[in-house]
């Protein structure tokens, strides 16, 4: 039995692998927000300030994707 990522359930065919499409949303509007917003790396605001000012190319031109 598949269960729903978001809430547990156990999943419906017509909304796999979730248990209803309002639980699809809810699970790629997490993902959006994952990506979009700011990683939290390792909850370190240095680390985080580190990793923009790396990423804002101070001479760096390579890109890795
Ligand atoms: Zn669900």
């Amino acid at each position: 039995m598949h269960r729903c990522p978001t809430c547990g359930a156990v999943a419906d065919q017509k909304a796999h692998p979730f248990c209803s499409s309002r639980c699809a949303d809810v699970d790629l509007g997490r993902w959006f927000r994952g990506n979009y917003a700011i990683p939290a790396f390792d909850s370190s605001e240095e680390t985080i300030v580190e990793t923009l000012v790396a990423s804002s190319n101070l001479g760096r031109q390579d890109v890795d994707e």
